[in-house]
C-alpha cells in the first residue's frame, strides 16, 4: 500500500473515489509548507468513515483537491468515557484536552465548579486542539468538546446509567481503588480545579448514586496530571488498553 506521511482531518464524507476539496488553511499547509505536489498521498479522516488514503489531484496554495483511493483504517470508536474537568490556566486546559483526545476519551466536558478560576473557555479553540490531537495520534475519532457548563447543572441532569469516577483529593494517601471491580459500561471521570472541590460539592457527589469517590495515590496531583493519571487508570482497568 502507498504511504502517506501526512494525516488530515476533513469534514467531507470519505468513500471510494470521493473527491475532497481542502480548505485554504489546509492547502497552505499541504502545498505551501509541506510542498506536496499532484500525485502525492495524504491520509484523510473525518471521525466517521475511518482513515482513507487519498491522492492529490490539484495542488495550489489557496485550494486543492484530493481523491480517496482506499480505506487504510476502519473507524475505531473509543470506549464510552467522558472527561469532566474544571478549566484551569489556558495552557494547562489545552494540555488536558489534547491528552484526553490522545488517551481515548469519547467526550470532553469543561465544568465550572465553586472554586473554578476561569469562567470562560473558547469551545472552538479546545475543539481544534482535540482535532489536532486526533490527527497526530492516528485516531480515527474526534471527541466532542462540550460548552462550559456548571457542575451543579450537569449533576442535576446526570444520566442514571453513567457511573462517575470522582477524583477526590480529600482521599489523598488512601489506596488507589482497583477500578476493575467497579464494572464496565458508560463512565465519566471528574477532575476538580486547582482549589479542589468545595465541601458542599464533595458532599453532594459522595451522596449521588453511581458516583465512586477515589484516591489517585499518596500525592496531591495538579489537575492536568490528575486528568492524565485517572484516564490511564480507567483505560487500563475498564477501557481499551487492556
Ligand atoms: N488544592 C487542592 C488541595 O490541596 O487539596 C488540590 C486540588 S488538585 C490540584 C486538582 C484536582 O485533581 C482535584 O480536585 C482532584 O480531582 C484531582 N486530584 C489531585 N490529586 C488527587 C489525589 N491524590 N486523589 C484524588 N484526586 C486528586
Amino acid at each position: 500500500m502507498k504511504n502517506a506521511k501526512i494525516r488530515l482531518y476533513v469534514d467531507a464524507d470519505l468513500a471510494d473515489g470521493q473527491a475532497v476539496a481542502v480548505s485554504r488553511d489546509q492547502s497552505h499547509y499541504l502545498f505551501g509548507v509541506m510542498r506536496l505536489k499532484e500525485g502525492a498521498f495524504v491520509a484523510l479522516f473525518n471521525g466517521r468513515d475511518g482513515e482513507w488514503l487519498a491522492k492529490v489531484t490539484a495542488a495550489n496554495k489557496r485550494n486543492g483537491m484530493l481523491v480517496c483511493l482506499e480505506q487504510s483504517k476502519p473507524v475505531q470508536m473509543p470506549p464510552d468515557l467522558w472527561l469532566l474537568f474544571a478549566p484551569i490556566k489556558k495552557a494547562r486546559t489545552d494540555f488536558i484536552v489534547e491528552k484526553a483526545a490522545e488517551m481515548g476519551a469519547a467526550r470532553i466536558c469543561p465544568v465550572s465548579t465553586e472554586f473554578t478560576q476561569s469562567d470562560r473557555v473558547r469551545q472552538d479553540r479546545l475543539q481544534a486542539h482535540a482535532l489536532e490531537a486526533a490527527e497526530q495520534c492516528g485516531g480515527t475519532y474526534v471527541p466532542e468538546v462540550a460548552e462550559l457548563q456548571k457542575l451543579d447543572a450537569v449533576l442535576a441532569n446526570w444520566p442514571a446509567d453513567r457511573k462517575l469516577l470522582f477524583c477526590d483529593e480529600t482521599r489523598v494517601g488512601e489506596a488507589v481503588t482497583d477500578l476493575t471491580v467497579l464494572g464496565a459500561g458508560p463512565w465519566a471521570i471528574l477532575i476538580g480545579p486547582e482549589g479542589g472541590f468545595s465541601a458542599r460539592e464533595v458532599e453532594r457527589l459522595r451522596g449521588m448514586d453511581g458516583v465512586h469517590s477515589v484516591s489517585l495515590g499518596p500525592r496531591v496531583l495538579r489537575a492536568d496530571t490528575a486528568a492524565v493519571a485517572a484516564l490511564a487508570l480507567w483505560q487500563k482497568a475498564l477501557g481499551d488498553w487492556g
